[in-house]
This record gives C-alpha cells, structure tokens and sequence, in this order.
C-alpha cells in the first residue's frame, strides 16, 4: 500500500486536489491540503493517482508505506537503515 505525501513548499495552496480526492484530503482554513496519512487501499488508489496526477504544482506523491518516515533529526541521522 501507499500513502499520500504533499511537498508543502511546492504546494499553492489551490485545493484542486482536496476537490479530486475528497475522501482523503481536506483544506485548512488557507486552502491548503490536510492529508489523511492512512495508507491507500485498492478502493481508493485510481483516484488517488488521478490527484497526484493532475496536482499543477507536482506536490502531491504517492509514497510505499514501508518508507521510514521518522523526522530527521540530528540523532536520527546515521541511524537509518536501507530497507
Ligand atoms: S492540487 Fe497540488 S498545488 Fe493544489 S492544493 Fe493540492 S497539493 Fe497543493
């Protein structure tokens, strides 16, 4: 499975893609993304493509669930593993 990213710096903030994927993106009261970071199932995956697909900015990822998401931090770096 996969979850859904956003590149907050990349990201205008439009909400094309809370329109494409209501069941799992949402906007803030700016009009940014508010992701839902639940893996995607088969149900929902073709539309979360489409999103991904159709984000204007390129800021929107599907990303493998096993990805280590830990927040890098300075006693973090050096510790990961490939996987
Ligand atoms: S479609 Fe892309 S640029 Fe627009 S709000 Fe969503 S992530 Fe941001």
């Amino acid at each position: 499975m996969a979850r859904i990213v956003v590149d907050r710096i990349r990201c205008d903030g439009r909400g094309l893609c809370a329109e494409l994927l209501p069941e799992r993106i949402t906007l803030d009261e700016w009009g940014y993304p508010l992701v839902d970071a639940t893996p995607v199932d088969a149900a929902v995956e073709a539309y979360a493509l489409t999103a991904v697909s159709q984000c204007p900015r390129l800021a929107l990822a599907l990303v493998p669930d096993r990805v280590d998401r830990r927040p890098v931090t300075t006693t973090t770096i050096g510790s990961r593993t490939r996987g």
